[in-house]
């Protein structure tokens, strides 16, 4: 991808990122400030509620800017033993992985390795 494809991608981000930061807002504000809450209990239950769901979109949606998927970039051919290079996220076979935050569980999709030598494509562990 290139830097203008990415600068695109991330201002596609951000502007979700504060539709959804607004979303969160009128679930704990609504119209009247207090949007039917009432007791201490009830807001923190909201508060901790969308909070956590703009935690999990953060981490699904930066780890699906990493063609590694978190990992380190560097993998090792199962075949021959050598430098294998993860695909870009775009092209790339991926594998769906489900991990667990302190915040709940995100989905993620990890991008295959593939050997130049071997052209075999993995998934390194
Ligand atoms: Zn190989």
């Amino acid at each position: 991808m290139g830097e203008a494809g990415m600068t695109r991608q991330i201002e596609e981000k951000r502007a979700e990122f504060l539709r959804r930061a607004g979303q969160a807002f009128e679930r704990m504000f609504g119209a009247d400030g207090q949007n039917g809450l009432v007791t201490f209990a009830e807001r923190e239950e909201r508060a901790c509620e969308v909070g956590d769901e703009l935690t999990r979109w953060l981490m699904t949606e930066h780890l699906s800017l990493d063609p590694a998927g978190g990992r380190s970039i560097e993998a090792i051919c199962p075949l021959c033993g050598g430098p294998a290079r993860y695909e870009s996220a775009a092209q790339a076979e991926g594998e769906l992985r489900e991990f667990q935050t302190r915040r709940g569980k995100v989905e993620y999709r990890r991008a295959a390795a593939r050997c130049p030598r071997c052209r075999k494509i993995f998934f390194p562990a």
